[in-house]
């Protein structure tokens, strides 16, 4: 099996070789992508995530939203831990071996600090409803959230509703090719949660990116195909974990794991931004 998907990337690799330069100068309607600091977390335990592996360790976390300016709009993709942190001097506790999360610099003042308000966004789309990525979706009322279906109407597990019911809403059914010119695509990825998605983002020097959402946390857990313990579905997981490596292996994509602090210190932050 993993030799047959080593040939399968060769040769997806081989096919893609002698256009890779002519790729990365390929033209693209998005002319930036930020990648903005959406919360420091602590967690007491990384098996959390790592059922059997570095047990009692504790872990260090990012959290990334990232802006997106389209020609016909701007999209933001996941909105972080909510921006009343910022204002907590020790930042917000865990309890019961849930993440400690600190917010150094709020969303809102992010987005003032490039000159975006709130209103200018067009789409916020959620890579699925946990706290620490729909944690400001409220500050875009106006925004069309995209969210995939199941996601949207799964149980609020933590009680409270997590959209206001009056909130504009795209309710998805699988990928979406956001902008209709393939510059910025939805894939459905469950398994995290029941309605999880993954962004597939084609910038014209960067190339192809994979925003992975949580469908993984960090990179040894991609690595080694692990399946968190408290996810939503295991083997679902595991078929979204192949599907993102078919897209990369199709796209020659990289991908940006939303939680890892490794990758996540060397991103270049705003006003610095990707095109
Ligand atoms: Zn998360």
């Amino acid at each position: 099996m993993r030799l047959r998907y080593l040939v399968a990337a060769a040769a997806a690799w081989l096919a893609v070789a002698g256009a890779v330069s002519a790729q990365q100068e390929t033209a693209s309607a998005i002319d930036r992508l930020y990648a903005l600091a959406c919360g420091e977390g602590r967690a007491p335990d990384q098996s959390r995530w790592s059922p059997g592996v570095n047990v009692g360790q504790p872990l260090d976390l990012v959290d990334n939203c990232y802006l997106i300016h389209h020609k016909d709009g701007y999209l933001l993709w996941d909105t972080g831990i909510t921006d009343a942190i910022a204002a907590m001097p020790e930042g917000q506790p865990g309890v019961n071996g849930a993440t400690s999360w600190r917010l150094p610099k709020t969303l809102a003042s992010q987005l003032a600090g490039l000159g975006v308000a709130p209103a200018d966004i067009r789409y916020v789309a959620i890579s699925h409803t946990h706290p620490d990525h729909i944690g400001n979706v409220e500050l875009f009322s106006q925004a069309m959230l995209l969210v995939q279906k199941a996601e949207y109407e799964w149980p609020a597990p933590f009680g409270a509703g997590r959209f206001k019911p009056e909130h504009p809403v795209m309710k998805l059914e699988g990928d979406k090719d956001v902008f209709g010119d393939g510059s910025v695509i939805l894939l459905s990825t469950p398994g995290h949660t029941p309605g999880h998605q993954s962004l597939l983002v084609h910038l014209a020097k960067t190339g192809w990116l994979v925003l992975s959402g949580d469908a993984v946390h960090f990179l040894d857990n991609w690595d080694h195909r692990r399946v968190p313990g408290p996810n939503f579905d295991k083997d679902k997981t595991l078929a979204s974990l192949q599907r993102i490596a078919d897209v990369m292996a199709q796209h020659h994509a990289q991908l940006w794991i939303n939680h890892d602090k490794a990758q996540g210190d060397k991103l270049r932050r705003p006003p610095e931004f990707y095109e």
